[in-house]
């Protein structure tokens, strides 16, 4: 009989006894929804990201990293007939706030190894759709340029994706931007938290950045997420939009705290808060992060020393201080999808919990009949698909389940070599 292991999941939060408390608090309270706890996570979620520096910056709580960038999208005036530029490398929750506002997705590549935007890609497609040209050049060299597809329109944002918690070239992206009149918002829903080598957190590198507490990533409330940005006016007008365009500052200008059931609205905005039970749960998550990305570091560098004497295994790329959200291994030799599969099945089977980031979007059913996309326009971002396979790391994880993994993956390389 062969002894049976305990699978190793792919994601796991970490919750303790702290997180039960401060919701049992909460529950106790009588106050439930949106109040005093968010105000206090949105301030000290600021006072986290300014502690070296001394920039002015503004966090405001909401449902979820979705709500934030359609927030954020909505705040950059983006409407109908717009365009939008983000990487095909991501997840749907990216693009698809761009089509709630009725603007258009345009895709760019993934520079080759990187997972993300690749800046010649992003200046080409910029060059074309200030030509008034369609965003995508001719299938086939030799033709009219005019003859490309994909839509034409003026490109109001931006929105590179710090895929696993890396980041994206934003000096180039943000100046690309800067010259071709767009605004830059971060997707920045893997990166809580990751700073450049010079000590730059990533969310606060371009307009608006948007990060995520959904149950997967570095830091949780279940659901949730948090928009910073250094413009007041901007964070104003997203904490106006995020409950309903309810502007309670324009009567409590004029009327003392007794009138508190007076309201204006200006807008038709959207129902986006974060209710104080979940912000309970990510004020105590903030004070973990440090600790929880101590644990998710020790288990990339255990990963990268252990795959480092097996060529074909490509470890994520280093230069900055990463978030670690996800741990994407790269296996040179697959050629095509079905390897990777397989690989993703025999480690399944073995009890090792896996997952693949991203299937790209320009192959998504909806995006490939709007866009009239093929597998083969975004070769960067497909090469990179195939080959990828993103393997357990949270906080919490053992020795002997890193170790197992690890031989787990050496094992079954060697069997489909063999
Ligand atoms: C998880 C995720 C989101 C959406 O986050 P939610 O908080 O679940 O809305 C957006 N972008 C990327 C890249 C993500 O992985």
């Amino acid at each position: 009989m062969s002894k049976t292991i305990d699978p190793i999941p792919f994601a796991r939060p970490f919750i303790g006894a702290e997180e039960e408390e401060a919701v049992l608090r909460v529950l106790r309270s009588g106050w439930l929804t949106t109040g005093t706890e968010a105000l206090s996570f949105e301030k000290e979620f600021a006072a986290f990201l300014s502690r070296e520096r001394q920039d002015e910056i503004h966090a405001l709580a909401v449902n979820s990293a979705t709500s934030g960038l359609h927030l954020a999208l909505e705040a950059c005036g983006v409407g109908p007939g717009d365009i939008v530029v983000t990487s095909t490398y991501t997840f749907t929750a990216t693009a698809e706030v761009v089509r709630y506002l009725g603007a258009h997705v345009v895709f760019v590549d993934v520079k080759v190894g990187t997972y993300l935007m690749d800046p010649d890609s992003l200046e080409r497609t910029l060059e074309r759709l200030s030509q008034g040209l369609p965003a995508y050049s001719p299938r086939q060299s030799g033709r009219d340029p005019a003859m490309g597809y994909g839509p034409t329109g003026k490109v109001k944002a931006i929105i590179p994706v710090h895929v696993a918690g890396l980041a994206c070239d934003m000096d180039r992206i943000v100046s690309l931007a800067h010259k071709y009149g767009a605004q830059v918002i971060e997707d920045a829903a893997h990166s809580f938290p990751s700073r450049l080598a010079d000590g730059r957190w990533v969310g606060l590198l371009g307009d608006i950045g948007v990060f995520s507490f959904y149950a997967t990533k570095t830091i949780t409330t279940g659901e949730g997420g948090m928009v910073v940005t250094h413009n007041k006016d901007v964070a104003n007008h997203i904490s106006v939009m995020r409950s309903h365009g309810i502007d309670r500052s324009i009567w409590n200008r004029y009327t003392d705290t007794k009138a508190s059931w007076k309201y204006a609205v200006v807008a038709p905005g959207y129902k986006y808060n974060m209710p104080d039970v979940l912000a309970a749960i990510g004020r105590i998550q903030l004070g973990r992060a440090f600790d929880l990305l101590e644990m998710r570091r020790h288990i990339a560098e255990r990963y990268n020393q252990g795959f480092s004497s097996v060529p074909e295994l490509i470890v994520p790329p280093s230069g900055i201080e990463n978030a670690w959200h996800l741990y994407p291994l790269r296996l040179a030799d697959f050629s095509d999808s079905a390897a990777r599969d397989r690989f993703i099945e025999l480690l399944q089977n073995q009890g090792i919990g896996v997952s693949v980031h991203f299937i790209p979007l320009h192959t998504m059913p909806y995006y490939a009949d709007l866009y009239h996309f093929s597998e083969s326009d975004f070769p960067n971002a497909m090469d990179t698909f195939i080959r990828t396979v993103s393997l357990p790391i949270w906080p919490g994880m053992t020795e002997e389940q890193i170790d197992r993994v690890i031989e787990t993956v050496m094992k079954t390389i060697g069997q489909l070599k063999g």
